[in-house]
This record gives structure tokens, sequence and C-alpha cells, in this order.
């Protein structure tokens, strides 16, 4: 008979523990957001997809074609090209491809550009049904962007 008042008393006790959680998350504000109709703002620290900088005065990417991001990256996420331009001294960016699918978002390349040419993204609304909605043109981005 003990046992039985026993355990009556700690399940009330657990019972009502409960409830007063759910009391005071009452009197709370909302944390919900109702995605995708309400939209909260992310931190700029996110990484999304790797992206080119548009330096301000120029209009243009910083890349200087040195290869740093690329051979730095332990995925082989990047591939990249120059091309000779008369008059211009070294290289000029003929080509940029990203793969998204297998960056890990480690951060290398940006840490590694001397430029500071590239940055991540805030972007999270991405989905696809096809892997190469993934991989992205940079340059391409930048021409549409400019
Ligand atoms: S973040 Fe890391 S894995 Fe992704 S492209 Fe840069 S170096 Fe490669
Ligand atoms: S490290 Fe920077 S400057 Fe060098 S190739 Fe990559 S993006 Fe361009």
């Amino acid at each position: 008979m003990n046992g039985y008042f026993h355990d009556l008393y700690r399940g009330s006790k657990s019972l009502l523990s409960g409830m007063l959680v759910t009391l005071k998350a009452i009197f709370q504000p909302t944390v919900t957001v109702q995605y995708p109709r309400e939209k909260i703002e992310v931190t700029p620290n996110i990484r999304g997809h790797l992206t080119m900088v548009l330096d301000p005065e120029t209009h243009t990417h910083r890349c200087i074609v040195c290869n740093r991001c690329a051979k730095e990256c332990p995925s082989s996420c990047i591939d990249l090209s120059g091309v000779k331009e008369e008059g211009v001294k070294g290289r000029v960016l003929s080509r940029y491809v990203y793969n998204y699918t297998s960056c890990s978002l480690c951060g290398n390349c940006v840490d590694v550009c001397p430029t500071k040419a590239i940055e991540f993204s805030c972007e999270y609304e991405l989905a696809s049904f096809s892997k190469e909605d993934f991989i992205f043109d940079l340059l391409k981005e930048v021409k549409k962007s400019q």
C-alpha cells in the first residue's frame, strides 16, 4: 500500500513539474517562425555556398587568378582558369566553377585568398532535384549582378 502512495506522489509531482514548464512557456515570447511566410534574420557568419565579392569601386570581382583557393580546397570543389590579355598584368579570370555538392564549407579557400575575392553567401533557400543546379559558375554570377 505504501508503495502505491509513493508512486502516486511521484507521478503527481512529475506531472505538476511538467505542467509548470508548459505554463511558463505560455507567457514567454513566441519563437516559432511560420517559415516560409515568415523569415528570421540570419547571422552574417552563416556559411552558405561560395560567392564572389563585388568590389564596390570597380564593380567587378577581385580575383587575381593565383589559384590558391583551388589548391587549398580539400575536396577539389574549385575549378578556375585565367587568360592573358593585352595590356593587363597577370592573368584575367575566365572561368570559376564551384561545386557546392562536395564543399564541406571548411573555409580554407576564403582564408587563403589574398584579395578577399570570395566569401560565403547567406543563401539558405536552395532546393533542387538536380545536382547540376549546385554547380555554380561564379564568374557568370558576377557578370549577371554587374
Ligand atoms: S569551403 Fe572548403 S571545401 Fe568548400 S570550396 Fe572552400 S576549401 Fe573547398
Ligand atoms: S585565392 Fe582568391 S584571388 Fe586567388 S584564385 Fe582564388 S579567388 Fe582568385
